[in-house]
């Protein structure tokens, strides 16, 4: 069994120490989430850092706050506001989450432990930890993606970072490093110093305050750890997203269900495809009969065939889509009715309509695309 040692050289300050004092002189200290330092801004700023960067995440926090500047103000608004604010941030299942724990927490108050945090939808241990060292400059140990690399080469872990025992290995080093005080700094500091010096491709061992005994820089690893088990190769899944025009011109986007991908967002319907050839002519590309199908739900029917408008590709954590958009000129008779899983809309009302909308990013784009070359 690997094992690691924690104590630093004779002569040299603790981890902490090290990194406290860098950070007193290059960390971040002006994200928007710190100042006022609330447990309900960490809370937000800590899921929507879930996943992204920091640098996207602060134009999505301010419009966020703008708009949700309370706890209250976040659970009485309605999903579609809170989606239409994500919109492009993309895993919107945190999205979701947010907005129930907010519900959760109007009703029951803002945790104060980290057993409570950690029962609310959404917040996983990092994020709890993070919320419980910053909001409240409790002891609690954070381990996201740039902690597990910094723990990694700084203690030479070299098994494979998927497995459960090095995680454990990283949360042991992660926690033997946490001081006792200081901990909202401290836990800045290491998540800055992952972000911005030991970064995953260029770690800038020379600017880091611990670098006299980090392992892998002793021992020429930095650009082996951590150790990643060989990834396999993704699968592709193929859609076919219609746009369904009325003779008047509009077109209609539909609520997705809740749960899967891009849940609760609105969306062009997606019609069940047979798998398509990329390579194939524009025309005719999902099944005839699925797309039929789909329309008499709501008694429609086609009056022009399917006609490739559009292609993408977006990738996802556990598949690449592939999809196409195609347009279908539809007579609705008396049918066509907005409702909550439904709305139509003319090209021309889009630019005002999708920013109060919240939208996968390949669908908004397209839209635009298309409503600026409609003159909209
Ligand atoms: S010395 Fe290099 S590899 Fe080690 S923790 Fe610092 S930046 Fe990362």
């Amino acid at each position: 069994m690997q094992t690691y040692s924690m104590a630093a050289a004779p002569g040299l300050p603790a981890f902490s120490e090290r990194l406290l004092a860098w950070f007193d002189v290059h960390g971040r200290h002006n994200l928007p989430w710190q100042h006022p330092r609330t447990a309900y801004r960490v809370w937000v700023s800590e899921v929507m850092l879930q996943q992204t960067q920091v640098v996207t995440v602060i134009d999505y926090f301010n419009r966020f706050m703008a708009r949700f500047p309370k706890l209250d103000d976040l659970a009485a608004a309605p999903l579609d506001d809170v989606l239409a604010l994500w919109s492009g941030l993309g895993y919107y299942a945190r999205a979701r989450n947010l907005h129930a724990a907010a519900r959760v927490m109007a009703a029951q108050g803002i945790p104060d432990t980290l057993a409570h945090w950690l029962a609310l939808p959404g917040v996983g241990a990092s994020t709890a930890a993070a919320i419980m060292a910053q909001a409240f400059d409790a002891p609690a140990t954070i381990l996201d993606g740039n902690v597990k690399r910094v723990m990694a080469r700084h203690a030479g872990i070299e098994t494979p970072i998927e497995q459960a025992a090095t995680i454990q290995a990283l949360y042991y080093v992660a926690k033997r490093h946490t001081p006792s005080t200081r901990l909202a700094d401290y836990t800045q500091a290491i998540m800055d110093l992952g972000a911005t010096v030991c970064t995953r491709s260029q770690a800038n061992c020379a600017g880091c305050p611990v670098s006299q005994d980090c392992v892998a820089r002793v021992t020429d690893q930095v650009a082996l750890l951590p150790a990643r088990r060989a990834r396999k190769p993704i699968p592709t899944r193929q859609a076919v997203f219609l746009q369904l025009e009325d003779d008047a011109g509009r077109f209609m986007l539909i609520r997705r269900p809740p749960s899967g991908i891009w849940g609760g967002l609105w969306c062009l319907p997606e019609c069940p495809s047979k798998a398509f050839d990329e390579h194939a002519p524009s025309r005719s590309l999902g099944s005839v009969a699925a797309r039929e199908a789909m329309l008499s739900q709501w008694s429609f029917t086609a009056k022009s065939d399917a006609l490739q408008v559009a292609a993408f590709e977006h990738r996802f954590t556990h598949y690449q889509l592939r999809a196409r958009i195609e347009r279908v000129c539809v007579a609705t008779g008396d049918n066509r009715q907005d409702n909550q899983d439904i709305r139509w809309f003319y090209h021309d009302e889009l630019p005002h309509a999708l920013p109060g909308l919240g939208l996968p990013q390949p669908i908004a784009r397209f839209l635009i695309e298309y409503a600026a070359g409609k003159g909209g």
